[in-house]
């Protein structure tokens, strides 16, 4: 019932669908590291094994690829990506340039360290306390200091009423509302369900490409198409060389935003090949 209220008003879904489907957005997936691996060693290791892996699989292919890993591996992980079309990213930015915030790191720095991108409101941020306000400043931080934001967003759980989209929807609300559409069009969204992460489920590829439809119509309601098109949407949650291949033939998305996989050089390779098919 909720849901109905939120794909309705636009041209209808199949007919927003299919207009939105000739639109071409280069596919963008992102691995995130979260505090993996233990040590510089290995995270050296795994940054050269996924570099060369990763750019094997794309070839010549257009295909963004970004590896959001541990702020202190940035330097040396920055050395194996160097010249190299493969965006270093961070996993969280303080929304201030500076100040007494302990344990805190701005997007300033990570610009400064050559972090194109930091991932803003992952929900293992936000069970740590961080709403949607803090999530919206962070992004506004991420954008000022001329980096990507990927902005994660998802319900913790899935209701028969379709309560679950007015979640997801407060979510983007937040970080669009004040947002002018030439900076939305940088935002890079990532849908992803709490209750998938690093869980093995998933939703079904529709429940995905719903999803979409109704971030793709709130975009489109506030800024029209040509932003609306632009801003690419990822999904994120348990993604595997498995499912990815159906996630993007018919969950409709732009690409990914990886967890556990990530991890595994070949995996994460796989999952890239699955973009550009
Ligand atoms: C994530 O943490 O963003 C994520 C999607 O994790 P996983 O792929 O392991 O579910």
């Amino acid at each position: 019932m909720k849901y109905i209220l939120i794909t309705q008003n636009m041209p209808s879904p199949m007919v927003y669908s299919l207009h939105m489907a000739k639109v071409k957005r280069t596919p963008l997936v992102i691995g995130n590291w979260k505090m993996h691996p233990a040590t510089l060693e290995a995270a050296k290791r795994l940054g050269k094994d996924v570099v060369t892996k990763a750019l094997k699989a794309r070839g010549t292919a257009s295909c963004d690829i970004g590896i959001a890993v541990p702020t202190l591996y940035f330097d040396e992980i920055g050395k194996i990506t160097k010249g190299k079309p493969i965006m270093l990213g961070a996993q969280n930015a303080a929304a201030g340039a500076v100040g007494a915030e302990t344990g805190e790191v701005s997007a300033g720095m990570l610009a400064e360290r050559r972090a194109a991108f930091v991932i803003v409101g992952h929900s293992e941020r936000r069970a740590r306390g961080e709403d949607n306000a803090q999530v919206t400043a962070r992004a506004a931080g991420v954008l000022a200091a001329k980096m990507i934001p990927v902005v994660c967003i998802g319900e913790q759980s899935r209701d028969a009423e379709g309560d679950f989209y007015h979640i997801v929807h407060e979510q983007l609300d937040a970080v669009f509302a004040n947002l002018g559409g030439t900076a939305a069009t940088r935002v890079v969204v990532a849908y992803e369900p709490v209750w998938a992460i690093g869980t093995g489920l998933t939703p079904t590829a529709e429940d995905v490409s719903t999803m979409r439809l109704a971030i793709k119509k709130y975009l489109h309601e506030k800024y029209g198409d040509a932003v609306a098109n632009k801003v690419r949407v990822l999904y994120g949650g348990s993604v595997t060389e498995e499912n990815a291949l159906e996630f993007m033939q018919n969950g409709m998305i732009d690409g990914f935003l990886v967890g556990g996989a990530s991890l595994e050089a070949v995996r994460f390779a796989v999952i890239i090949k699955a973009c550009i098919a």
